[in-house]
């Protein structure tokens, strides 16, 4: 029986497990199929307290990692499929075998939405993102595109235009699905040029690797034609990955966890929330970092409760 296993390697799970260590109560920290999260596939974090000429993404969390490590936590390369409440605690189905804890911090992120067309996986932190926030300062002066039709394009576009000579909002439809004070918010600022009813084909990139151009295809008369862009930003939305805890814990419309009084507390007693698992509206590392924090020291308190110190 374990104290307390740690779904998910990314600034959430690994703060939570850098507390949980400290306080002695020997976590377990299991690792996903994207170990380290969403920024050990960014490049350079500019955003990131402490950090005065910015921070490798990858290097943050090893950083992190090699933190919690010191403190005695443990690391498992482990899949959790199922979660079941049993009497008194909590098991966990990962790999095919039963794992029995106290209690659980679920800090297993949201995974962006891709096109799934060539080169994604490699042109990721090489002019393809899914973070305006993260990199858009990085595109100043020169143009790019947004792909996607909701309030985080619309968004994203409209932030880009702070860096970015022009920024081309594509959409496969003619109308965006993002609520309208966002949408004419994009629209109306003249470095924002819509492309509608079109989707991009491919990614083209220059003799360093970095992206250079998209193709882009015309969904209504079949037209291709190529646009110079230094970055593609795609806002075409994300999955929490919660998939293992449906019909267990509580989830909003959209599969983001749910937590209660203001807390990391999920409806599940013992089981508590932390990161962009719960979190749809702010999305940082850095708050990713403080929810962590949180869900440790409420399964602190949790844990003393019930008689674990
Ligand atoms: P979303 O509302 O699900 O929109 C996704 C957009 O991407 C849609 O326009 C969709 O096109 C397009 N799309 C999906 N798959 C695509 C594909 N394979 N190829 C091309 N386009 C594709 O996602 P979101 O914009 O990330 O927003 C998620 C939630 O967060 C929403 O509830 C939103 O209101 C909220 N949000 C709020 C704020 C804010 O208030 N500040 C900011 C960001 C997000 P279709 O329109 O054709 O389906």
């Amino acid at each position: 029986m374990e104290n307390l296993i740690i779904l998910g390697t990314g600034c959430a799970g690994l703060t939570a497990a850098i507390y949980a260590a400290r306080a002695n109560l020997n976590p377990l920290v299991l690792e996903g199929h994207e170990p380290g999260g969403q920024l050990s596939t960014t490049t350079l974090v500019e955003n990131f307290p402490g950090f005065r000429d910015g921070v490798m993404g990858p290097e943050l969390i090893m950083n992190m990692k090699a933190q919690a490590e010191r403190f005695g936590a443990r690391f498992q390369y482990a899949e959790c499929t199922r979660l079941e409440k049993a009497d008194g605690h909590l098991v966990l189905e990962v790999e095919g075998k039963k794992l029995q804890t106290r209690a659980l911090i679920v800090a297993s992120g949201a995974s962006a939405k891709w096109l799934g067309i060539d080169r994604e996986r490699e042109l990721r932190g090489h002019g393809l993102t899914s973070c305006a926030t993260c990199d858009g300062a990085f595109y100043r002066n020169v143009p790019v595109c947004v792909i996607g039709g909701g309030d985080s394009a619309a968004e994203e576009a409209t932030f880009l235009t702070r860096f970015a000579s022009k920024v081309y909002l594509i959409h496969r439809r003619d109308t965006l699905r993002a609520s309208k004070v966002m949408a004419n918010r994009a629209l109306e600022n003249s470095k924002v040029e819509p492309v509608w009813n079109s989707t991009v084909t491919e990614y083209l990139s220059d003799a360093d690797g970095e992206m250079r151009a998209i193709k882009l295809k015309n969904l209504m008369t079949g037209d291709t034609r190529e646009v110079e862009v230094k970055c593609v930003f795609v806002a075409i939305g994300h999955n929490p990955n919660t998939a293992p805890f449906r019909g267990v814990l509580d989830m909003d419309e959209n599969g983001y966890l749910l937590q209660r009084n203001g807390t990391t507390e999920t409806n599940v007693p013992g089981v508590f929330a932390a990161g962009d698992v719960s979190d749809h509206r702010y999305r940082q590392a850095v708050t990713a970092a403080g929810q962590g924090c949180a869900a440790a020291l409420d399964a602190e308190k949790y844990l003393a409760d019930h008689g674990v110190h």
